[in-house]
């Protein structure tokens, strides 16, 4: 593991070394206090980066690997996440502030990742098409080079092990440029990467501001794909750089998914669900249950328990393993979510819970934000429609399944939803009727990483995960093979 006491050194095509970029600190959300010290890239260590990722996928032998080869490297970077899970998760704590509980699973999730494409990389089938003549048809699939994978800051190594793992299975040099506050998974990740048995050259990483070394990456000639997750705005800049290059890009964005509880839901597991669909993770999450639709009948209870549950959630250290909900990532982005909790106010919302930093000596230093809860608005007003990205949860009764359908497609965003019912048959009508990406029927935020995963609208381009994610770095290409005894007709 990297030593946090000295400047870190950054990664260029295997190289390490400090970054051309400017100094700074990495800052433990939960005391403001710095982690690591490390020089961003510069836009010439990009260049240089990209150079030598070229150079590697043309020399280093890895995309002309047998796939079983290649397979064989990815579960042994497996194998070392697992070994190394505890440190790497206490890492992440320290990095971006989530709970230890939650480091954890994301690591575990990391390993399984590479685990999952390294079976998907020694098992895929090209195929032998049906002749249509005197040719013998296949269709194959080709590495594309150099690929970037541009991360945001919310869940760190496993972002990152998403785009990475599908990437070199594929045969690809990967460029990883994780977000500027949280850049210490990815830079082990390559350590454990190349460690493992992956060619140097093929893995970068390279820290830094998203306007200048994000750019540059999605911009230089030699990147064949950006496989991007983060904000809405900033995956439309890429997908126009993209068309300006005819490039293929993945883009993972922001939601604001509706969750839906009808009257006759388990009220047990709904209260536990929706708790946990926009608490955990403090909300920092695309996927989290930020709007709620409750059927009039069960209003006014439900949101007693829910608003019980929410003030009861345990806020604190990171580190504890009881904690709940840690800081928010940065004392910015708190600020943000305190000006969205106004507005809400201030369009006729009311707070049921929430809506202040939590008191205390051991909340003074971090980022902490109590579980917040609005009622009293209608689902076309600003925090409704806005992606706020924290623990705010907007809450609504609704009278009709019609005009519940009609609310929770009204959005930009078609990310995910969550249907609480015990009637099999709404559950169904319900989940073909929404919008979204993803659908959890009875349960919330759960993954599985041989399910297809992205979303609809504003909230992306492209899937990721799934046995076919890695057929997402590939060119596919079509083989015929001419079996003619006789030369073509037009010869003769
Ligand atoms: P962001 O868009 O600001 O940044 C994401 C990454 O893009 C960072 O590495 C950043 O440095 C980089 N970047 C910024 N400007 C760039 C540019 N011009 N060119 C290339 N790269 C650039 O997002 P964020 O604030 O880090 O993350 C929060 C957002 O991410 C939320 O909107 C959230 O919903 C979304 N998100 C989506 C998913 C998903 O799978 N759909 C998952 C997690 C987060």
């Amino acid at each position: 593991m990297m030593n946090l006491n000295e400047t870190l050194p950054i990664c260029i095509a295997g190289q390490w070394r400090l970054g051309g970029g400017e100094r700074y600190a990495t800052l433990y959300p939960a005391t403001g206090e710095p982690v690591a010290y490390l020089h961003a890239a510069s836009v010439a260590d990009v260049e240089e980066a990209i150079a030598g990722a070229d150079h590697a996928f043309r020399t280093s032998g890895w995309a002309q690997k047998n796939p079983h080869e290649r397979a064989a490297v990815l579960y042994r970077v497996a194998q070392l996440i697992r070994e190394r899970g505890e440190a790497l998760a206490q890492m992440q704590r320290l990095d971006n502030g989530k709970p230890i509980s939650e480091t954890r699973n994301l690591v575990a999730s990391a390993a399984g990742t590479f685990q999952f494409f390294a079976a998907a990389c020694e098992t895929l089938e090209e195929t032998l098409t049906p002749m249509r003549g005197d040719n013998l048809t296949m269709s194959v699939y080709e590495p594309m080079g150099v690929v970037a994978a541009i991360t945001p800051w919310n869940s760190p190594i496993a972002s990152e092990a998403q785009k990475m793992a599908p990437a070199l299975a594929a045969g690809n040099a990967v460029v990883v440029k994780p977000a500027e506050v949280t850049p210490l998974a990815a830079l082990e990740l390559a350590r454990i990467c190349i460690e493992a048995g992956v060619p140097a050259g093929m893995i970068s990483v390279l820290p830094g501001k998203g306007s200048v070394i994000g750019d540059a990456i999605t911009l230089h000639p030699l990147v064949k794909r950006v496989s991007f997750t983060g904000g809405t705005t900033t995956g439309k800049h890429i997908a126009h750089i993209a068309a300006d290059k005819m490039m293929p890009v993945s883009l993972e964005l922001g939601g604001k998914s509706p969750t839906m509880v009808f009257e006759d839901a388990d009220l047990d597991h709904a209260v536990a669900g929706v708790l946990y669909g926009i608490f955990s993770s403090s909300g920092e999450s695309c996927i989290a249950g930020s709007r709620l639709f409750v059927a009039r009948a069960l209003y006014d209870g439900f949101m007693e328990r829910l608003a019980a549950g929410a003030a009861a959630l345990r806020v604190g250290d990171p580190a504890d393993e009881r904690t709940q909900m840690g800081p928010l990532i940065t004392a910015r982005h708190r600020e943000g979510i305190e000006r969205y909790v106004d507005i809400g106010v201030t369009d006729g919302g009311r707070i049921r819970t929430g809506g202040v930093r939590p008191k205390g000596e051991k909340f003074e230093r971090g980022y902490y934000y109590t579980p917040t809860i609005i009622e009293g608005l209608s689902n076309d007003q600003r925090i409704c429609q806005e992606e706020i990205f924290g623990p705010v949860l907007v809450a609504m009764p609704f009278d009709d399944e019609d005009d519940l359908i009609r609310q929770a497609n009204d959005s930009v965003y078609a990310l995910a939803a969550g249907i609480w019912t015990r009637d099999y048959k709404r559950a169904w009508r319900i989940g073909r009727a929404v919008q979204a990406g993803n659908v959890w029927i009875n349960t919330y935020k759960q993954f599985s990483i041989s399910t297809p995963f992205g979303g609809w609208r504003d909230s992306g381009l492209g899937r990721e995960k799934g046995r076919l994610g890695i057929l997402q770095y590939m060119e596919q290409k079509a083989m015929y093979w001419g079996m003619n005894e006789q030369p073509l007709p037009w010869a003769g």
